[in-house]
């Protein structure tokens, strides 16, 4: 790892010197933070606090073209969206979004099977963290294995100081994302760096909520039945949010879009919390009700997800709970099973 800084002045420069990517950076909406394509530096907000929905549409897009095709008399064409797919930046993306890359990358590229859309869009993908220096009242990653200056899953990484920015570059991809940027940065100094260590501390030491995740898929598994699932999923109206918006929930359908000549074969996010994302062709659904569908999602993001690959579900952004119209609250969830009796109705 090379560690650089640059002055403020110069980052909008820095960025306008990143050709042949497309480069989605946090932008304003209203009262919201958005990532977008930068058609201008000026686009940037770096001070954001989080962006309503996390950045994992770059690499898992809401609707992605996975195919056309078109009916021949002797057959069809089929022309693969594959060799299509360009070189992005994620510029400024929190720590707890950059590891729900690495969460995806479990579920996606795992071995027995890798979707290629994913892991093109991944390998051409690279990835610039900004360290968090004010958590927002939700955010509980420190609970759930990271925190807000982790630099899991980033090719460079980013801290902003009072005069500038320090610049970590992490991987080759970084390096090389930077090359023509290299006039702009300058060496960093040992109080740069202690200034950074300050930075974290006084970070992690803003965070209110919290989650005691030891012993919990344990706890969970002996409470599977307990009418305590029916009791937190009252109030869901099975609007999805809260998995929609999630960085880490990765559930899609396939369907097809045109006529019986010709067409798009579209992969298009999905959510566990809709009772037809389970429904089976006899019409028997095994998640009948919002005590199943909730139940699930808590399940896998702390249950499933830690055993089949020794990592949670869940990043601790806590959009989930900011953005549920009905208040329903992973943390008080999580937590509540502490207090559920093992078979208790
Ligand atoms: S956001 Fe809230 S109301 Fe909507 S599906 Fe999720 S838990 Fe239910
Ligand atoms: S479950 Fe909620 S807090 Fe956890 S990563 Fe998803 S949106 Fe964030």
């Amino acid at each position: 790892m090379t560690t650089y800084k640059i002055s403020k002045d110069k980052m909008n420069e820095l960025l306008t010197s990143i050709k042949g990517y497309d480069v989605y950076v946090p932008t304003e909406m209203g009262d919201k933070f958005q990532f977008r394509v930068m058609k201008d530096a000026g686009d940037a907000k770096l001070g954001y606090s989080q962006s309503a929905k996390p950045p994992k549409d770059v690499i898992f897009p809401q609707n992605e073209v996975l195919m056309n095709y078109k009916i021949q008399p002797n057959g069809f064409d089929v022309e693969n969206s594959l060799d299509h797919i360009g070189k992005f930046v994620i510029f400024g993306i929190r720590n707890c979004d950059a590891r729900a890359l690495k969460y995806l990358d479990t579920q996606m590229l795992n071995g027995k099977y890798v979707d290629p859309y994913y892991a093109k869009r991944r390998e051409n993908t690279t990835v610039v963290g900004l360290a968090c220096n004010s958590p927002l009242y939700n955010c509980f990653c420190r609970s759930v294995g990271a925190g807000p200056h982790h630099k899991e899953g980033h090719d460079v990484h980013l801290t902003e100081l009072d005069d500038g920015y320090l610049v970590e570059v992490i991987t080759d991809k970084g390096k090389e994302l930077l090359a023509n940027s290299m006039s702009l940065l300058a060496g960093s100094s040992d109080a740069d760096t202690s200034k950074q260590a300050e930075l974290k501390q006084a970070c992690e030491a803003k965070f209110v909520r919290k989650i005691d995740v030891k012993g919990n898929d344990k706890r969970m598994l002996d409470i599977f039945e307990s009418d305590y699932w029916r009791d937190v999923s009252d109030g869901c109206i099975g609007c999805g949010i809260c998995t929609l918006l999630c960085p880490t929930c990765f559930c899609f359908d396939i369907q097809d879009i045109g006529s019986r000549k010709e067409g798009q074969r579209v992969r298009v996010w999905d959510s566990c919390q809709y009772p037809e994302y389970t429904m089976h062709a006899s019409s028997h659904n095994p998640r009948p009700g919002k005590k199943e569908r909730q139940r699930q999602r808590f399940f896998h993001k702390y249950v499933y997800s830690y055993k089949n690959n020794q990592m949670l579900g869940c990043v601790g952004c806590g959009r989930c709970i900011n953005q549920c119209p009905t208040q329903i609250d992973i943390i008080d969830v999580i937590e509540g099973v502490k207090n559920v009796k093992e078979g208790s109705e």
